[in-house]
């Protein structure tokens, strides 16, 4: 069968669904229903209020069910949800934060805290409990958190619990629900008061299901802007008022560009979220547009930086743009939430890569699995052997449309299609529920993101306290990336296979590891050199008993 980018890979077919071992019936993809009931995902709907009443609009209890989802489904989180709990957080700088131990005391507007109870959080995670008072002592901040640690909600709630009280006086004025009505709306130009911005579509939509339901009763109205959705839908949406600007950087770019659509004049936070893709040399101009974008006061712009890895590189570019004072936190280590997910490697030639994941899936429990491949052209062929051997998977990938890239990510979180397959640029940060198994594979080659894009895909499992399990397939072309990974392997307390031994460092495990770009030199450059428990982040925490800090976390 030949591969057809526009047919998702797909060939229709007849007679009734054929499937494989316990796995549901593969679906086929149906344009006709996605080309009907247009639904992208900007187009989402979001709590509209003017703000006439006081603070906090009127409940919506229809809306509410749509923006939190379904009781059973909401927050949560796994069975070893205490370990996270038990996690060091590192403050690295001078200023220091105190800790809240729970969102009850930890000073939000009463509609967030409604909203958090809401979306069925109970404890905030580590990084929560550091950002929140931080967030909202006004601080900048860069905040290193592994994978699935609650990053989104660790801005997202002190953010906009702040704005909450303020945005009658803050927010740029914009037609309300009645004009709409009447019809006698105006068009507005965007002046968010909150800019985040990430690298991958999949991830700014997602980042703006949870901004929707943190804005519930209040006045801030979210929206979403990214490449390849249709530009006139995304410009009607900021034109009737945005408060809080999800953006991927090309779109924000070209939106500022445009007379009259956006401005950035009035922003009061700046998020940018998977923070070391964005400081990446490829992004560098974009970036600085956006950061000095504003024609705001100078100082009156809080910015903030979050990522689960941030070389020495992107650090010191971050630098330039914060505070002397900002609040620097890195969460956790790699083997205390990453032993949630059981690693294993394993010796597979080039050509039995493909009957090797076949036998794979189809000798383990159906689970919702991602895998990753590392070109375009590997996830077409990948997902037409798959889809032809009856299995439900899908793909995703650079070449794809934004309505195709939308369609994979919404059947595969459905669970329709429970086997997705992707490279990596698209999945990062990507949150689905109960992913249970990533498998590499192909594995990062140390050109395109080495052991840093591993920890990102294995990160797509055992989240907020989930089992996971992660399987990477290995063979002679690999060699460039066997010592990191050996060595990540050892850190996370997972065997080491055979062929890897020779990867293993003097001293094997007990010998303290030390990765390439560990070295900083910020102790001194900040001026923090004399305080022991502040000179960088690739040292010892203050409390010891603490190995040093592998770069990749
Ligand atoms: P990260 O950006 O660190 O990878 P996310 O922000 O995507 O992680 O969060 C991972 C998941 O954890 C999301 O589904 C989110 O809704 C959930 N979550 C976040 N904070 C909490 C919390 N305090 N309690 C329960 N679930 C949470
Ligand atoms: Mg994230």
């Amino acid at each position: 069968m030949s591969t057809n980018g526009q047919t998702n890979g797909h060939d229709a077919t007849s007679g009734p669904p054929a499937t494989v071992g316990e796995w549901a019936p593969k679906t086929d993809f149906n344009y006709e229903v996605t080309d009907d009931g247009v639904h992208w995902e900007h187009n989402a709907r979001v709590y509209e209020w003017d703000g006439d009443e006081g603070e906090v609009g009127p409940e919506h209890p229809e809306l509410e069910a749509a923006l939190f989802g379904p009781p059973e489904e909401r927050g949560g989180h796994g069975i070893n949800f205490a370990a996270i709990a038990e996690i060091k957080v590192e403050q690295v700088g001078v200023t220091k934060v105190d800790p809240v131990r729970s969102f009850d005391t930890a000073g939000l507007h009463p509609a967030m805290l409604k909203n958090v109870q809401l979306a069925g959080y109970r404890v905030p995670t580590p990084i929560q409990m550091w950002c929140i008072p931080a967030i909202l002592q006004g601080h900048d901040l860069i905040a290193i958190a592994q994978t699935g640690s609650g990053k989104t909600a660790a801005y997202l709630i002190p953010i906009l619990s702040r704005l909450m009280g303020k945005a009658k006086q803050l927010a740029a004025p914009r037609p309300t629900a009645q004009d709409f009505r009447e019809g006698s709306a105006r068009p507005v130009t965007a002046e968010p008061l909150v800019v985040i911005v990430c690298p991958a579509r999949e991830l700014a939509v997602q980042i703006f299901n949870e901004a929707r339901k943190f804005c519930y009763r209040s006045m801030l109205r979210p929206c979403v802007v990214y490449g390849g959705g249709p530009l006139r839908d995304q410009i009607a949406q900021l034109q009737r008022g945005c408060d809080v600007l999800i953006a991927s950087p090309g779109r924000l770019v070209d939106f500022m560009e445009r007379p009259g659509v956006l401005s950035l004049r009035r922003v009061k936070y700046m998020v940018i979220d998977e923070a070391d893709e964005m400081l990446d040399d490829g992004w560098r101009d974009g970036f600085t547009k956006i950061m000095s974008g504003g024609e705001q006061d100078e100082g009156d712009v809080k910015y903030m930086m979050f990522s689960a890895t941030f070389p020495a590189a992107a650090r010191q570019l971050a630098k330039e743009y914060l505070t002397d004072n900002h609040v620097r936190l890195q969460v956790g280590r790699i083997g205390s939430t990453h032993s949630n997910i059981k690693q294993d490697v394993i010796f597979v030639a080039r050509e039995l890569k493909q009957d090797a994941v076949f036998d794979m899936l189809t000798t383990m429990p159906p689970q919702r699995t991602i895998i990753f491949v590392n070109s375009k052209h590997a996830a077409d062929q990948l997902d037409d052997f798959l889809f032809n051997k009856n299995l439900p998977c899908t793909s995703m990938h650079g070449d794809r449309t934004q309505r195709e890239r939308e369609d994979a990510m919404r059947s595969f979180r459905a669970g329709t299609t429970p086997i997705l397959i992707t490279t990596g640029v698209t999945a990062r940060g990507i949150d689905v529920r109960n992913v249970m198994h990533v498998i590499n594979y192909d594995l990062p080659s140390m050109e395109h993101g080495g052991i840093q894009e591993y920890i990102h895909r294995i990160g797509r499992t055992g989240r907020i306290g989930y089992e996971g399990r992660a399987t990477s397939f290995y063979n002679e072309r690999d060699e460039g990336i066997a010592p990191l990974l050996t060595m990540t392997l050892l850190e996370t307390k997972q065997e080491v296979p055979d062929f890897l031994s020779g990867f293993v460092p003097e001293g094997g495990a007990q010998a303290p590891l030390v990765f390439d770009d560990d070295s900083d030199d910020e102790g001194n450059a900040n001026g923090t050199s004399n305080d022991a428990s502040a000179s960088g982040w690739g040292t010892d925490a203050p409390q010891g008993g603490h190995q040093p800090i592998s770069e990749a976390w």
